[in-house]
């Protein structure tokens, strides 16, 4: 059964064994994600060989996202690694302080102490422990412990409702830019941005360095979701991540499933991708079955419409890579099954100008109406794919495209499928008859089908689709 959600798996110790890595394929990423806050420029090198290398081999289409660590700030070291806080101890976090103990602890972003101000509440650590500011003195920011705990070596820190000054390209990004763009990675995500300006820098950024990429804003900051700001960070990106771990602890946990909904609602909307990260299947760290809140948690997302869901530590660190996709997949496949499909009732309100997304919307609305087997988008930049899997028309998009970019990115698009067609000359009756081979040869339809596919003349020119035709398979591989 087609599944129509998309799995990102990020990697890591537990996925570094080839073979693991290619169980995992074969039981359903879509895409893997090189988390640039873990390892060094040579092991996400290696890891991305690996990923093409297992991808030519077994024929699956998986598309690389490089994750920027981001001006994540964080405590410094102690001289035994950790301590241990009581609720009602004094705290001092101290950007003068080289090696921590149980009164103070140093701090990467130095600017903390003019961050914040007495009264302010700071979760470390993804907000296991809390502290409030009682005063700040200098360079040093005086705190009392509310939630106590163990509080290791360079743990996060986030202040409650945002608003910390540090900017979203640190020095570290910009260098894993360059080796984003070394890797030719197909999605670059940017962690807390505050604007549409951030992601600008980004793109500009990785393209100096020679890369294009899918740019995904992580929305993990108060700032960002405040009104208007997710509208601005969004015209400047080609998908969101719903970032819920640092998002939780800056706006509170409970606000988090409605904003998921908001953004996710959002994003289709502006013709934006959407993956939900964070916690899906955490348990599943070291337990071989999810418990019953993951699964909901997986399916709720998969119903609010999600491009993806995310797997962390589950597919980086845990014992179970290879179980938690697989059941993540049929999770995902019946959640999908109890989705109502979204034409009928949103088809109507949807405002569009140009010929080729007109195209695009006709063959979705004759697909829908038709039942169709399949729907074929001959796509150069794979912008027909995305417009068409905006809407939940219950017919799989495939995505026929000569580009190898595309095809890696079209990996991450709801409900649709990517596959690779060469355009041999400039006929048209020649390439639509090529289209037909491909979906024939791959087992998605066959003699006899009624299929929708639409197509750009002049052939092989990107933005130029102008053409929908309803074609039963076998017409042009007999003609
Ligand atoms: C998150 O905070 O939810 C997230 C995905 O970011 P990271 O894992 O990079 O901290």
């Amino acid at each position: 059964m087609l599944r129509s959600t998309k799995i990102v798996a990020t990697l890591g110790p537990s996925s570094n064994d080839p073979e693991t890595l290619e169980r995992m394929f074969l039981a359903g990423v879509d895409v893997v994600r090189l988390n640039f806050s873990h390892g060094t420029a040579e092991d996400h090198q290696r890891r991305a060989e690996t990923v093409r290398e297992i991808c030519r081999r077994t024929g699956r289409t998986v598309g690389i996202m490089g994750d920027l660590q981001g001006p994540k700030i964080r405590v410094g070291k102690f001289k035994d690694g950790k301590v241990t806080l009581k609720p009602g101890d004094a705290f001092v976090l101290d950007a003068d302080c080289e090696l921590g103990d149980e009164h103070r602890a140093g701090l990467d972003y130095k600017e903390l102490p003019r961050d914040v101000k007495a009264g302010d509440v700071l979760l470390l650590d993804d907000g296991r422990i809390e502290f409030t500011v009682e005063r700040v003195v200098g360079n040093t920011v005086h705190c009392r412990v509310v939630h106590g705990g163990v509080l290791s070596n360079n743990k996060g820190i986030n202040r409650r409702g945002g608003g910390l000054t540090a900017p979203a390209l640190t020095g570290k990004d910009m260098e894993d830019i360059r080796t984003a763009a070394l890797i030719k990675v197909d999605f670059l995500a940017v962690s807390f941005p505050k604007s549409s300006a951030d992601m600008y820098m980004a793109r500009q950024l990785l393209r100096a360095a020679g890369g294009e990429a899918f740019l995904i804003a992580k929305i993990e900051r108060a700032e960002a979701v405040e009104p208007g700001a997710l509208e601005d960070i969004m015209s400047a990106c080609d998908g969101i991540m719903v970032a819920r771990g640092d998002l939780a602890v800056e706006v509170g946990d409970a606000l988090v499933p409605a904003l998921q909904k908001r953004m996710i609602r959002m994003a289709r909307e502006a013709n934006k991708l959407t993956i939900t990260a964070t916690q899906m299947m955490e348990s599943m760290v070291a337990s071989p079955v999810p418990t019953r809140a993951e699964v909901s948690d997986v399916a709720n997302a998969v119903l609010d419409g999600t491009d993806a869901v995310m797997l962390s530590a589950e597919s980086a660190s845990g014992k179970y890579p290879v179980e938690t996709i697989m059941s993540m997949d049929r999770i995902c496949i019946q959640a999908e099954q109890t989705q109502p499909l979204s034409l009928d009732q949103e088809f109507l309100n949807r405002v569009f100008t140009r010929v080729d997304q007109s195209i695009a919307m006709g063959a979705l609305f004759t697909a829908f109406h038709l039942k169709v087997k399949a729907i074929a988008a001959l796509t150069e930049s794979g912008s027909t794919a995305l417009w068409m899997s905006r809407m939940n028309c219950g017919v799989p998009i495939y995505a026929l495209t000569s580009q190898t970019s595309t095809r890696y990115r079209c990996a991450l698009l709801r409900d649709t499928y990517p596959l690779m067609v060469k355009y041999a000359g400039h006929d048209r009756e020649e390439l639509l008859k090529e289209a037909e081979n491909v979906l024939v040869e791959s087992g998605v339809v066959e003699e006899g089908d009624l299929i929708v596919i639409t197509i750009g003349e002049p052939i092989g020119k990107a933005g130029g689709t102008n053409t929908m035709k309803i074609v039963r398979v076998g017409e042009h591989r007999r003609g």
